[in-house]
């Protein structure tokens, strides 16, 4: 059986699922989306989801054609039809079919799409053994410019920074912001452990504000562990104890070098462990 793909109401094959070559989304990355997972048949966190399209949709200037409960339906219905009951959700949205200028007045209705498929994570060695990354000499968008908090689908920025990454040999890459702080990675937050103690940059440091790195603060006080959202450079990061980066897809995943500095004893560390092994109870049982 062929993938469902729900486009705007109705739901077609894989193969027929196209969009046009006028939609201001492909011209111009003039859209927003979001990756969602879906755990055990519940979307996981689906009301703030939602909630950051919304207000991502609200940042660009457009107006959702579609309700955030229809929205909710049409997420349980795609997955529902493709059978699946463990997921990957990629939901777009996307200005719609305009005129070759840049003009968004040009464009009709917001196209609504929906992709779930079958799992396809990092290799299972990277959450055992951790990854290695390196800081990319591209700065992330400044929020006065493109605002990370929307979550756009104008990713070049964080494609030329990966593109650092994979030059380099690495994985993933550290992004700093405009002021040199550290900022987030080209597609996951990142925290430090120092002193028992877990730091994240705060959410105006140039950062998406990940769901699952709010996920991982909520997690951290109920398991008694202090953990604080403040600015911090590199040199925080090159001493500290662990290190570890958050995202819907990747979960959680141990960093164990930056910049060829080794971090703490060059393994996934123990409050990472914790974490990661919360991590796996709390989706269960999460209701939010
Ligand atoms: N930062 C960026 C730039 C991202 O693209 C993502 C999502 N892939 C994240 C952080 C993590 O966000 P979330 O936990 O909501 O997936």
């Amino acid at each position: 059986m062929s993938t469902k793909i729900y486009m705007n109401g109705q739901f077609v094959d894989r193969e027929d699922a196209k969009v046009s070559v006028f939609d201001h989304g492909f011209l111009y990355g003039d859209g927003i989306f979001e990756g969602i997972r879906f755990y055990g048949g519940k979307v996981f966190r689906m009301k703030k989801h939602l909630d950051r399209l919304w207000d991502s949709a609200k940042t660009i200037n457009l107006k959702m054609p579609i309700s955030k409960e229809e929205l909710g339906k049409a997420l349980y219905e795609t997955c529902k039809i493709n059978g699946f009951t463990d997921a990957y959700i990629r939901l777009v949205v996307s200005r719609g079919v305009g005129n070759l200028g840049i003009d968004p007045r040009t464009c009709g209705t917001p196209q609504v799409i929906i992709i779930a498929q079958a799992l396809s994570l990092y290799p299972k060695e990277f959450y055992e053994k951790g990854i290695k990354i390196v800081t990319a000499s591209t700065i992330r968008n400044p929020s006065d410019s493109l605002s990370p908090r929307v979550k756009s689908l104008n990713y070049l920025n964080n494609i030329m920074a990966k593109i650092e990454a994979f030059n380099a040999g690495c994985e993933e890459a550290l992004m700093l912001n405009h002021k040199g702080d550290v900022c987030e990675c080209t597609g996951d937050n990142i925290f430090i452990v120092k002193n028992n103690r877990l730091m994240t940059p705060p959410i105006n440091a140039c950062i998406l504000e990940g769901i699952t790195r709010n996920v991982v603060l909520e997690i951290a006080k109920e398991l008694g562990l202090e953990a604080v959202e403040a600015d911090f450079t590199r040199h925080d990061v090159y001493t500290a104890d662990e290190c570890f980066l958050t995202g819907s897809a990747a979960e959680l995943i141990p960093v164990v070098a930056v910049d060829a500095r080794e971090i703490g004893d060059g393994k996934p560390g123990p409050i990472t462990a914790r974490i990661l092994s919360a991590f796996g109870e709390f989706v269960k049982n999460d209701d939010n």
